[in-house]
């Protein structure tokens, strides 16, 4: 866990919050990982799915993660689902940035993961894999309109927490002025 937290920290974090419930509300339960049924679909996903095995690189040698394929943030607003989640070694992990400074998708990643192995044979198939995933735990499949909706109230959420942490630094400073006025008088 981090232990230098900014207030893009605790933005993020209330945006994927908010992208756990959107995904639960689809799921029409909860999805929490590390406990209960989540954690059973989870395994399931892991072990069965996956046979234990990273989805991009298909190494099974380290513990392996739990990745999002859209990723879970405010630049791909991928919901916390089960159609979203497949397990992933650590190196596989880091996405590279385009040009742009955006992130590649999970389709452009997994070709360069097979691209930088020499496992170019094996992309198909586990573009396939992963795709039939998606589609049998019903990741919701949403229009246009509805992620402008989640895009809007993501960059609301995030520009709004932001704000409320700045906010509090300088109601500190200001009460702390305050405070130091107050002794001086009382002396
Ligand atoms: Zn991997």
């Amino acid at each position: 866990m981090a232990v230098y937290n900014t207030p893009s920290d605790s933005a993020n974090t209330a945006v994927r919050a908010f992208l756990t419930k959107v995904g639960e509300f689809y799921l029409g339960h909860s999805f929490n990982t590390g406990n209960g049924k989540g954690k059973e679909i989870w395994l399931r996903i892991k072990n069965e799915v996956f046979n234990s095995s990273c989805a991009y690189c298909g190494q099974t040698k380290e513990k392996l993660q739990i990745e999002h394929l859209y990723m879970f943030n405010r630049s791909e607003y991928g919901l916390h689902h089960p159609g979203n989640t497949v397990p992933c070694c650590t190196e596989c992990n880091t996405r590279a940035k385009k040009e742009d400074k955006t992130y590649t998708d999970w389709l452009e990643h997994l070709k360069i993961v097979c691209q930088k192995r020499g496992d170019e044979s094996v992309f198909e198939t586990r573009k396939q894999k992963i795709l039939k995933h998606i589609e049998s735990f019903n990741y919701p499949k949403l229009n246009d309109s509805e992620k402008q909706a989640i895009k809007v109230i993501a960059n609301s959420l995030y520009d709004n927490i932001k704000a409320e942490s700045d906010k509090s630094l300088s109601l500190y400073k200001e009460l702390d002025k305050a405070f130091v006025k107050a002794t001086n008088y009382c002396q």
